[in-house]
């Protein structure tokens, strides 16, 4: 019969941490281990219904992972599509219209008794990214992911930094063309106008990239590494945005290093190797000359094992 012995296997560290994470297009839910890793996850795709809808997948996912864990969590991590607000634990995702002002926090802890934190998607993936992924012993990093939008989050001395909103890290909305395009957010210029991936399709296809039907990020990069030169200058010209974003917020935050990830960062080099180099031209000051970006390790898991972080003190 298994003994257990004092100080090292008390029950309290295998109790799990829930983690949720809500996006426009799929909801997922999994448990973490005081290790970061997942020890089990389920995803739905987020409804097309009303405020109700959406949260009913979400209680039914959280169901089946309390009974998974035996009833018992350590607390519940929520990584949002922003904005969110801390202050009132709610959270209205430009891509989830229906939930305008939603009170998650509330929602949730009517449902589960342990404390629940709840974290934009950006800070989220940087937190999963820093504990398990490409981001270890960063301790001013900036996590940020380039695919249908630009989003992120930072760690500044190893702490997650909320601001004073829970928005802090937007840095898709950092502008990088003053002159440039209107914005989803309601600006012009920002990053995300350059360098998301329709946006980059949507230029190619201007600049007379003969695209297949339906054509995305996707294609371009396969264009690109075909040779297709209107497809490589639009990944030159989106990974300069990026760089010139990632300048910017370096040198104000005194980062050490930038973890990429999203669908477009998988085209890896076509966006990497220009990144590196605008970088280089950009990063003037001595403090961000050697500033670091490297690809996300953790993919599609990063907002569920980042979630967590935040209700398990991670440093
Ligand atoms: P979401 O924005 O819903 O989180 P993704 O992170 O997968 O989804 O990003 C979707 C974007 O990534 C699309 O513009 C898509 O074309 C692009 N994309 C997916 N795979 C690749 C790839 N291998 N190379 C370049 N772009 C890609
Ligand atoms: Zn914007």
């Amino acid at each position: 019969m298994a003994t257990s012995t004092p100080g090292r296997t008390a029950p309290a560290r295998r109790t799990p941490t829930l983690a949720i994470d809500i996006g426009g297009t799929k909801i997922a839910v999994g448990l973490v281990d005081d290790d970061g890793a997942l020890v089990h996850q389920a995803k739905l795709p987020t409804p097309d219904g009303d405020a109700e809808a959406i949260w009913a997948v979400i209680e039914s996912l959280v169901i089946e992972a309390l009974s998974t864990a035996g009833g018992a969590v350590r607390g519940v991590g929520v990584a949002s599509a922003g904005p969110i607000d801390l202050q009132t634990g709610t959270v209205s995702p430009i891509n989830i219209t229906e939930w305008q002002r939603f009170p998650i926090v509330d929602r949730l802890s009517a449902i589960v008794d342990a404390p629940v934190r709840l974290g934009g998607d950006g800070l989220c993936m940087a937190m999963g990214e820093r504990w398990r992924g490409a981001g270890r012993g960063a301790e001013f990093l900036l996590g940020m992911v380039v695919s249908t939008g630009v989003g992120g989050g930072l760690v500044l001395d190893g702490a997650p930094y909320d601001g004073r909103t829970g928005n802090a890290g937007h840095v898709g909305h950092v502008v990088v063309d003053p002159d440039g395009r209107p914005c989803t957010c309601g600006g012009r210029g920002c990053v995300e106008t350059i360098a998301a991936g329709p946006r980059m399709a949507q230029w190619a296809r201007e600049q007379g990239w003969d695209a297949p039907a339906g054509a995305d990020a996707k294609e371009l990069a396969d264009a690109a590494a075909a040779g297709n030169a209107i497809a490589l200058r639009t990944f030159a010209r989106g990974a300069t945005a990026v760089a010139a974003m990632i300048a910017s917020v370096g040198a104000v935050c005194d980062l050490d290093l930038v973890v990429v990830g999203g669908g477009v960062a998988k085209a890896g080099p076509l966006l990497f190797d220009p990144l590196r180099e605008a970088l280089h031209t950009y990063a003037g000051l001595d403090f961000i000359r050697d500033l670091r970006v490297v690809p996300a390790e953790l993919g599609g898991d990063a907002g569920l094992v980042g979630a967590a972080a935040l209700v398990i003190s991670v440093r």
